[in-house]
């Protein structure tokens, strides 16, 4: 590992104090340090092959009530949809033809997404395509997730969104009966054999710099194979996106919902997961269109979802305003990202491109 931080040893083994400092670092020429820092060592680990994953979202129904997302149960204003078997299977062909290597279904925690409905479809996915399967439902139950991971499906993201207990209280009511522990969840997952992501939110209202430096931290302790980091952006029908919310904090300590805290976290990210697979995320693209993509892929990611969501139901598939590519279509979407990823001279990464590392990955148990 020594070797591979060779020249930039200041970065390896960041300590919290250390990340914190980063963080609250306002001088630019120093910033182009951990710029450069995590780009290098994103190129020594994972290369240069940016992984697409095309994203498929199956669902906006949801029972919970997070204060930051526009899915949310309360409110009334957005209409529901869920797509069929069929549109799926539909979009996954798609994602073949398109090349990519992954298709990730993701939804509102919708308990009208059945077990069995859903297995059927992942059984048809990794029949008739090569494709890996990741899945990004919210939290279900241990015996779905059994049921899922033998159907075939190989991935699960789940962000923990911050590590502040009583931040994450706040924004993320638990459901009545049950605690939301998701930390929990991710250790059951990587048991069954997953590849587990997670991840947070940047600038949650309440959100401090030391709780992020947590976070960045945890990233590590919990040796993720997926981390996806994008900044919070307000949604103007949620709780958290009122104005005035209960829980921010003054000025200094309150962490920025920015474009650049953004690329800082993105980067230590890197730092401590080198191995990781980090997408460059469309809520980054959102707060930047002309090139918010291509700069996250230069500051530590290796990874774009390229969105195969039909258009009549991307549109209201709204987790947060303005969403960028909110109006293409997958084949736009598809040209647009090619496009960017080679106008910085970076490669589209063959096959499933799943997490690299020497540790053996637990096979499903089929009894
Ligand atoms: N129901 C699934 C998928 C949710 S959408 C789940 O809860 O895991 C995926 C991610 O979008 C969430 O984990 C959250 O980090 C992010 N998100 C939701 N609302 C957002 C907002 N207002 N701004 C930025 N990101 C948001």
């Amino acid at each position: 590992m020594s070797d591979l931080f060779d020249g930039i040893h200041e970065f390896e083994n960041l300590t919290r104090d250390a990340i914190l400092d980063w963080l609250r670092e306002d001088d630019e020429t120093k910033l182009e340090r951990l710029w450069h820092a995590s780009n290098l060592v994103r190129r020594r680990f994972v290369g240069d092959d940016v992984h697409l994953r095309g994203l498929i979202e199956i669902s906006n129904h949801c029972v919970r009530c997070c204060g930051y997302c526009g899915l949310r149960f309360e409110n009334k204003k957005i209409e529901r949809y869920r797509m069929s078997a069929d549109e799926i299977l539909a979009c996954a062909h798609q994602a073949l033809q398109m090349g990519y290597g992954t298709v990730v279904m993701q939804s509102g925690e919708d308990y009208g997404i059945t077990r069995d409905w859903l297995t059927g479809i992942i059984r048809r996915i990794k029949k008739e395509t090569p494709l890996a399967v990741t899945l990004s439902l919210g939290e279900r139950s241990d015996e779905d997730f059994k049921a899922w991971r033998e159907a075939g499906a190989d991935r699960y993201l789940l962000r923990f969104e911050t590590s502040d207990p009583d931040l994450y209280r706040f924004i993320h009511p638990s459901l009545p009966h049950r605690e939301s522990d998701r930390m929990a969840i991710l250790r059951s997952l990587r048991e069954l054999g997953y590849e587990i992501g997670s991840g947070i939110m940047i600038g949650i209202p309440g959100q401090n710099y030391r709780s992020v430096a947590g976070d960045i931290e945890s990233f590590r302790s919990l040796d993720l194979d997926m981390i996806g980091v994008g900044p919070y952006i307000p949604h103007p029908d949620t709780p958290l996106g009122m104005p005035d919310t209960p829980t921010a904090l003054p000025d200094d300590e309150q962490v920025p919902h920015s474009e650049e805290m953004t690329y800082r976290v993105l980067a230590m990210t890197r730092l401590v997961c080198p191995e990781a697979n980090i997408p460059s995320t469309t809520a980054l693209a959102t707060l930047n269109k002309a090139s918010g993509r291509e700069l996250g892929l230069q500051r530590g990611a290796n990874i774009v979802m390229p969105n195969l969501t039909p258009s009549q139901y991307r549109v209201k598939y709204e987790i947060y305003p303005d969403k960028a590519c909110i109006n293409e279509t997958a084949q736009c979407c598809h040209i647009c990202l090619s496009g960017r990823i080679e106008s910085i001279s970076r490669s589209i990464g063959k096959g499933q491109g799943g997490r690299k590392r020497e540790r053996i990955r637990k096979e499903p148990d089929m009894h």
